[in-house]
């Protein structure tokens, strides 16, 4: 059955006219959903029991099932979904002095397989629909009403790659913004690519106002290509290109992520194919803590090595930002809590 959740406002619209409805009703329905969060038909006051009866027979309104929760001390959760068919996702909830953000996955595992990365331990098991994408944030939302809070930002930075299932994402997030969905405005929505071209070139000509952000962490083929498999399929050149091309139509301001890996990619070296790559972009590099993955190699870089490598970037000249870790003493990494929890 489909989920009510899955119902762009058009969707719902036409999907009510469809039935013989009035669409104008469509409105109301997302109040009840999004606004007033109810997660039962019957709450629905002011709709019609005719109505209420198709939709009881056609549509779903189950929330998600909280299966685990992790409270890290600088406020960060991370939560463990399940979802109808058992699948198990991750959404994390972050405190920025900015406001609320939630983390959303888009995939149930995924195939990209960075090397780094707790999230492609378990392949991909199938694409999320939008109203599983919608659902992590309603219930994070949920959470927060508990506290009178609001949440303001979505990042599509959780397990999965956004660009590998674009319809979805994209669905999801236009109800995320709806000013009748959880109104979320554009500019504090995020989405992370690892680097998927064809996705990139699409994404440019929506003529959307959400962030990009691109998963970049090598600034060489070579060291890409051993962190990050999808770098095979379109090497810097072809990646940088797409990225110049959005960067004009949508005169946007580009993120690129840059996880810092102690002994692999932050040395001088780095620093200076750095400034290359990025020379003439509108955009800036995000350092990151590299979160430990047990089952992985890898160590983040130490504070003073990661102070070290921002100020040479700084000194190069090139946009620089260094991101506060969060939820380091829970199961923070992407992945890490659904991979622990399927051991
Ligand atoms: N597939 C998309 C979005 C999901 S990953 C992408 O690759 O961008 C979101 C971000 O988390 C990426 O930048 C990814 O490289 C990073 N990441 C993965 N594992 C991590 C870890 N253990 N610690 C910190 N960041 C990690």
């Amino acid at each position: 059955m489909t989920s009510i959740y899955d119902f762009s406002l058009k969707d719902l619209e036409d999907y009510l006219l469809e039935k013989g409805f009035k669409p104008f009703h469509a409105k109301q329905i997302f109040r009840w959903l999004y606004d007033k969060r109810v997660s039962d038909f019957d709450q629905m006051s002011d709709i019609s029991k005719k109505m209420i009866a198709v939709f009881k027979e056609e549509l779903t309104i189950d929330p998600l099932v909280l299966k685990e929760m992790q409270e890290s001390k600088d406020g960060t959760r991370k939560y463990l979904f399940e979802l109808q068919d058992g699948c198990l996702i991750e959404s994390v909830m972050m405190i920025f002095d900015y406001g609320y953000s939630a983390c959303v996955s888009s995939q149930v595992g995924c195939n990209m397989g960075c090397s780094f990365c707790a999230s492609g331990l378990l392949k991909k098991q199938r694409d999320l629909s939008p109203g599983e994408i919608v659902l992590q944030a309603l219930a994070i939302q949920k959470d927060l009403d508990n506290y009178g809070k609001r949440l303001g930002n979505i990042v599509v930075m959780g397990t999965g790659e956004p660009f590998d299932n674009y319809d979805n994402v994209m669905k999801a997030l236009s109800i995320i913004n709806d000013p009748y969905g959880l109104e979320i405005g554009s500019r504090h929505i995020s989405i992370s690519t690892c680097g998927v071209v064809p996705g990139i070139r699409r994404f440019a000509k929506e003529d959307l106002q959400y962030n990009l952000a691109i998963s970049l962490h090598a600034p060489n083929d070579e060291l890409r290509n051993q962190l990050m498999p999808i770098n095979r399929a379109y090497p810097l050149d072809v990646l940088m290109e797409a990225l110049r091309e959005y960067a004009f139509v949508s005169n946007r301001r580009l993120t690129f992520e840059y996880l810092l890996l102690k002994g692999v990619n932050d040395s001088k070296n780095e620093v200076r194919q750095i400034k290359e790559l990025l020379n003439g972009l509108n955009a800036y590099i995000n350092l990151i803590p590299y979160n430990k993955v047990s089952e992985k190699d890898f160590e983040t870089s130490s504070d003073e090595n990661a102070l070290r490598f921002y100020d040479l970037l700084k000194k190069a000249g090139v946009a620089v930002t260094l991101r506060q870790k969060k939820g380091e003493d829970i199961d923070a990494a992407c992945g890490q809590l659904r991979a622990n929890h399927l051991k």
